[in-house]
């Protein structure tokens, strides 16, 4: 049976993951305005300790007088991960604890979100030697299986497809075009004619992450040549039967590496690349909508508003557990986006 939660509002736990600093963020026209305080705990735009205002008789380059800052802005989260936490670190205190859920039979969700460039996808994917929150989640969901292979068979299949300008595509099978969604009572939300592989084991997902990343819509823009804009959803689907009574159970597990939340006016897109933000926005807007409903224990979940939120209606909400790691960059290079995404963030928590 499914395990009841006492707890009256969604299951919904709020991360924020800092990066590194790069190259270019550590030019002498930057400074770091993410501190992490502790493990629950960030400050947005530190008061610099005691930086003059006028440093050496010179006013410094740079800064906006007039502007009111927002100085020491507290932001408390499930976690935060400091600069230095690595991909282990952040799927111990993630995502782990969802493969229980999952083998109780609840559907799960991990949404991994932030402005291009703030680290998603080293997050979601990682690289060779660091890999990322889907493999380690995987290893997980293995390590589990095989301990109760004795009362349980189990049989697994995963698909991995991209919501694009409001259209779906399969990555690891491409097609002409775009899948539609069902609706079934028992099944929940299919994707019709999506690819369904099997995997026998965690290695089995570099090739086929690989494979289906290839396949990924990527518009270089002006901003970002590396810059996505399409929001790429892994999904495992596990069927359990108890062999003494031969119930079965099914659930569903998603890991979705978000389009980039930046504004699209930021990235000077035109024509067709604007139609793209547009779409981008849409199904950024009706996900944090949808958060914000199920964190506020509202009758009404916006589900319809687009096809992302379509798609993962029966993974939100309900008994479904959600992880979001909100990814962001420590330095004052990405100021706005920084606190877009914290902001962001902080309505999905539980109130
Ligand atoms: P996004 O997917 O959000 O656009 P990426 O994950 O591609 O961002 O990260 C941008 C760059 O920063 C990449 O070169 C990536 O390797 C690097 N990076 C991101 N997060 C980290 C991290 N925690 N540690 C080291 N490098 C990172
Ligand atoms: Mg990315």
């Amino acid at each position: 049976a499914v395990k009841s939660r006492v707890s009256a509002g969604a299951n919904i736990r709020v991360v924020v993951r800092v990066r590194p600093q790069n190259a270019k963020e550590t030019g002498e026209n930057f400074r770091t305005v993410v501190k992490v305080s502790d493990e629950q705990m960030l400050m947005f735009d530190p008061e610099e300790d005691s930086t003059p205002f006028f440093y050496h008789g010179v006013q410094q380059k740079g800064r906006d007088l007039l502007k009111k800052p927002h100085k020491n802005m507290k932001f408390l989260f499930d976690r935060v991960f400091p600069p230095i936490a690595n991909n282990e670190e952040v799927f111990v205190h993630s995502t782990k604890d969802l493969i229980e859920t999952l083998m109780d039979g609840c559907n799960c969700s991990v949404f991994v979100y932030g402005a291009t460039g703030a680290g998603k996808t080293h997050t979601m994917l990682g690289h060779n030697g660091a890999p990322g929150i889907t493999y380690l989640t995987m290893r997980e969901l293995f390590h589990q299986k095989q301990e109760l292979t004795t009362e349980r068979d189990f049989e697994l299949a995963v698909s991995y497809l991209e919501v694009y300008n409001e259209n779906v595509q399969d990555l690891l099978q491409p097609k002409g075009s775009p899948l539609h969604l069902r609706e079934d009572s028992k099944l929940g939300v299919m994707v019709a004619g999506i690819t369904l592989k099997r995997i026998e084991n965690p290695e089995d997902l570099f090739e086929l992450l690989e494979k289906g990343n290839k396949n990924r819509t990527q518009h270089p823009t002006d901003a970002n040549a590396e810059s996505s804009r399409s929001h790429a959803v892994f999904q495992v689907y596990i069927r359990m039967k108890v062999k003494q009574t031969g119930q079965t159970r099914l659930a569903k597990l998603s890991m979705i590496d978000l389009a980039g939340s930046e504004r699209g006016a930021a990235t000077g897109c035109k024509g067709a690349r604007f139609t793209e933000g547009a779409n981008i926005n849409k199904s950024l807007l009706a996900l944090g909508n949808c958060i914000n409903s199920l964190a506020d224990g509202q009758r009404h979940v916006p589900y319809r508003d687009s096809k992302l939120t379509r798609l993962l209606k029966d993974s939100l909400g309900g008994n479904c557990h959600t992880v979001m790691i909100a990814n962001v960059s420590p330095s004052s290079m990405s100021f706005e986006d920084t606190y877009n995404t914290l902001k962001y963030a902080t309505r999905a928590k539980k109130i």
